[in-house]
Formats: structure tokens, C-alpha cells, sequence
């Protein structure tokens, strides 16, 4: 067994370099490479990924999977060789399962939707763009379809980022969370907006990320084992768990876009620094799904980094950093700033409360879509219509409506966009689960310490990698399925007082 056991690590530790060496290539192309570079860059990407793909699901994995299995059921559940057998075990049928031609074809069509959408949507024009979004959809529904047996279409693609999670379960979530949110919206938008311009001003770069970078070694983010560096669209990746990198973009006149994606991506990349060292180098060196991930980016970007305790420690230093544009800011002007609540058209500009509302419309977009209800040529009347009914708004084009996220056009139609609100109900939950543990907390935020909060975090999520499903650790942390509660009551109590709501 032994032999066995150490021949799988070897073949894994392999694939696993390959797509560390593929990591750096992509972390590189958006960040530093010359444009010049871009045609060999991308296929020097596309010869690593196959390289690795192929070793994957080379049969004698299957073997070696197969063999170890009885070894893997006489171990304690949650041990390392265990949960290494049975992760690795799942990945391989997924990727066997998807015949290596037609995901092939899929990729060669999803670099050509995505360079057609890099053109189509700062002309405005879906037309150009509805051919290969109708091809992905039918590319959406093959793969599915190599996954028999489901409930929903959208399982299978579901289950691709959010392991274990089922369009009917997460729309029934949704549905839930969407019934308490619409009024709480309502409530807010019916006031006057809050005051921004305090953020408006001209914020010196250098500064502006050395506050951030201040803040997040705070945190706990290691800069041993990790850097920042400048990009178009913020993004954390990893070489391995001694290296990784984050991203951020600066606006010199708007000083929450770079600070707020760096608490965010600091989030991502502490997850990761946080994974068990001896599981370096193997499938289960990574965050476990698209929605613990994101629970923990959001946990460290809102539920702290846009707390009123936070910044009754960070407000005066950050006044200290720059006198002359907040000398004459309260932090009670400042605090509504930064939690500024309004109906917008932009996802990724949205506030806490508004977001979700977003994510909804693109996941019932998206399975109307592959069940059939709705055709590609509708897609933009059907995405007027639930931004008129869900935000009372009108896109006044395709631009920044349904041309807005690149997801669609570079990816797959379902299991694209549940993760970032499954993210957020989590995170609640989790931060819940550690203020109850570990009451310190709060206080300990008021005095720009988060050892505590970081300690918990490690021990009872970040440690185990992707040993667990996110439903497997949702129920060890919280003792049972995900529940919308702690969200809910988190936006009531902190929206509440900043908008005396009833
Ligand atoms: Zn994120």
C-alpha cells in the first residue's frame, strides 16, 4: 500500500507542478508580460494545461485510485490519506467523464467567444456575440449531459465549483434570501443616498497601497509567503502554499477600489496560507469551493473591513496617511461612505445589501437558459426585465447590461455565479460561529488585532484545504446545513443602525 500511495503522491506532486508552472504563466500575462507576448503566451498555456489534463487522467491513476481504496476506507474519515484517496478520487471521474475532445473543442470555442466579447461589448453589440453564446450553450448542455443521473442540468456545472450543491437547493436559498432582502432594499433606497465624496478625492497611489498592505499584514497575510502586484481585474493565485499572490488595481481618485480588493484578495490568499503544510503539492491544497472561498474574501473585505469596530481603530491612521483629503471627515461621514447602499446596474460595483440581487438574476438567467425556457435571443429583453422588476432600473444598453461579466463568454452557461452568494451567506455564518466561540473578537478588531478571529479561521476551515465538501464543513463548523439566518440577521443589525431602519 505504501508503494502504491507514494507512486499516486509522485504522479500528483507532477501534475501539480505543472499547473503551478501554469499559474505563474497566467499570474504574469496580467501583470507584467508585454503585449508582444500574448500569442505564444497563450499557447505556451494551452500545451501546459494539456500536459497536466493528460497525466490526470492517465488509466494508471484510475488504478492506483482503485487499489487504494479499501486502504483509504480503513482510515479515519478526515485524515490526510483518506481524503486524499477520495478528493482525488471524485476529480478523476469528473475529468474522465468529460471526453477529452469535446472539452477540447470547448476551450478552442470559449478563446474565441471571449475574444468576440472583448470587441462586442464597448461597441454594444450582442449580436455579434449571440452565435457563440448560443454554441456555449449547447456546449454547457453536452458537458452536462456526460453526468446522467441529475436532478437539474445545472448540477453537473454546478457541482463543477461548488461541489455537492444542487440548483434546487441553492435556488430554494436564494428564493428565502431574496423574500428578506427586496424590503430591506426598499426600506434603504426610499432614503437619501449617502455621501461618498469623501472617497472622490485624489489619493497619492504609493500611499493608497501602503495602507492596504499595512492593514492586511495585520490581518495575518504573510509576506513571506506572498506579494502584491498591479493588475486590470483583482485576483488571487497560488504556486504553492509557501507562494502566493495577490492583485489589486489602483484609482487614483477613488480610495476604496484598491483598499477594498486588497482586504478582499488578502482574504482569498489567507485561506490558502492557512492550508495544512503536509498537504503541499496535492489535490487538497486548495479552498474546497467557490463559496468557501468567497466566504472567506468577503468575511475579511465586509464583515470586518467595512465594520464600524475596524475603523474606530484604522479610521485615525488612515487620516494620519492622508491629512489633507480627511482631516476634516468624521468617521461616522466616513463609515456611511464606505457602506453606501444604492440600486445600481453593475455587479461588481455593488453594495453588501444590493449584490446579491445581482447574483440571483444571473442564476436564474442561467438555468432558464439550459433548461430551454429561454433562448440566447432573449437573453437581453429577459435581463431588462428582471433588473426592472428586482432594481426598479433599465440598463440604458447591452454594454452594461448582459454584456457586462465576462463569465458567460469565457466559460461555461451554469455553475458560473451561486458562488458568490453562497459566499456570503457563508461567511456570515462562519463569523457567527467564531464570535460565538471566541467572544474576544469584536474587541479585538477595535484594537486593529485579529490573531483570534485568523486562529479560528485556520483551525476550523483553512487547515483542512479541500478535505471537505463546502456542505461537509458547513455542517463541522456549524453544526448544520447552510442557513441564511446569521446573513440575514448581520445585514438587519448593521444596515438597521445605519439607515434607522424598523
Ligand atoms: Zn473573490
Amino acid at each position: 500500500m505504501n508503494e502504491k500511495l507514494a507512486e499516486l503522491k509522485r504522479r500528483l506532486l507532477e501534475i501539480d507542478d505543472l499547473n503551478a508552472a501554469t499559474a505563474v504563466l497566467n499570474w504574469d500575462q496580467t501583470t507584467y508580460m508585454p503585449p508582444g507576448g500574448a500569442a505564444a503566451r497563450g499557447r505556451q498555456l494551452a500545451t501546459l494545461s494539456q500536459l497536466a489534463h493528460e497525466k490526470f487522467i492517465d488509466p494508471e491513476v484510475g488504478r492506483l485510485l482503485e487499489e487504494l481504496r479499501p486502504y483509504a476506507e480503513s482510515l479515519p474519515y478526515d485524515s490526510d490519506d483518506a481524503s486524499l484517496i477520495r478528493v482525488t478520487q471524485r476529480q478523476y471521474d469528473k475529468s474522465t467523464k468529460v471526453p477529452s475532445a469535446l472539452l477540447g473543442a470547448f476551450y478552442e470555442h470559449s478563446a474565441a467567444a471571449y475574444q468576440a466579447w472583448t470587441a462586442a461589448r464597448p461597441a454594444n453589440d450582442f449580436t455579434a456575440v449571440q452565435p457563440y453564446l448560443e454554441k456555449t450553450l449547447d456546449f454547457s448542455r453536452q458537458v452536462a449531459n456526460c453526468f446522467p443521473g441529475y436532478d437539474h442540468i445545472a448540477d453537473p456545472l454546478i457541482d463543477f465549483s461548488d461541489e455537492g450543491m444542487k440548483a434546487e437547493t441553492v435556488r430554494a436559498l436564494f428564493a428565502e434570501l431574496r423574500a428578506q432582502l427586496v424590503p430591506i432594499v426598499q426600506a434603504i433606497v426610499d432614503q437619501p443616498v449617502a455621501d461618498n465624496s469623501c472617497l472622490l478625492q485624489t489619493y497619492p497611489e504609493a500611499d493608497q497601497l501602503a495602507f492596504g498592505q499595512k492593514v492586511i499584514r495585520a490581518y495575518g497575510f504573510d509576506f513571506q509567503r506572498g506579494r502584491q502586484d498591479k493588475t486590470h481585474h483583482p485576483f488571487m493565485t497560488k504556486f504553492a502554499l509557501g507562494d502566493i499572490r495577490i492583485t489589486t488595481r489602483v484609482k487614483p481618485n477613488d480610495l476604496s477600489e484598491a483598499l477594498f480588493s486588497t482586504l478582499h484578495e488578502a482574504g482569498h490568499a489567507m485561506y490558502e496560507m492557512g492550508i495544512k503544510k503536509d498537504l503541499d503539492g496535492t489535490p487538497l491544497a486548495n479552498g474546497t469551493s467557490s463559496g468557501v472561498h468567497e466566504s472567506q474574501s468577503r468575511l475579511w473585505e465586509n464583515l470586518v473591513g467595512r465594520s464600524r469596530p475596524f475603523w474606530e481603530h484604522y479610521y485615525p491612521e488612515l487620516q494620519a496617511a492622508f491629512p489633507d483629503q480627511l482631516n476634516g471627515v468624521s468617521l461616522d461621514t466616513f463609515y456611511r461612505a464606505i457602506n453606501r447602499v444604492e440600486r445600481s446596474l453593475i455587479r461588481t460595483d455593488a453594495d453588501e445589501v444590493t449584490y446579491n440581487l445581482h447574483v440571483m438574476i444571473r442564476f436564474d438567467l442561467e438555468l432558464a437558459l439550459l433548461e430551454g425556457s429561454l433562448a440566447v435571443k432573449d437573453l437581453p429583453d429577459a435581463w431588462q426585465a428582471r433588473y426592472q422588476s428586482d432594481l426598479g432600473l433599465q440598463a440604458p444598453d447591452n454594454r452594461d447590461g448582459v454584456l457586462q461579466d465576462v463569465h458567460w463568454y469565457g466559460g461555461f452557461i451554469g455553475g458560473a455565479f451561486q458562488g458568490y452568494t453562497l459566499g456570503n451567506i457563508m461567511s456570515a455564518a462562519f463569523f457567527d460561529q467564531a464570535r460565538q466561540a471566541q467572544p474576544a473578537v469584536l474587541d479585538e478588531m477595535r484594537q486593529g488585532e485579529f490573531a483570534t478571529l485568523h486562529g479560528w479561521l485556520k483551525e476550523n476551515i483553512y487547515q483542512h484545504g479541500s478535505k471537505f465538501t463546502a456542505n461537509e464543513l458547513i455542517e463541522r463548523v456549524t453544526g448544520g446545513p447552510l442557513s441564511i439566518d446569521p446573513y440575514i440577521r448581520y445585514l438587519r443589525t448593521k444596515f438597521g443602525e445605519l439607515y434607522a431602519l424598523a
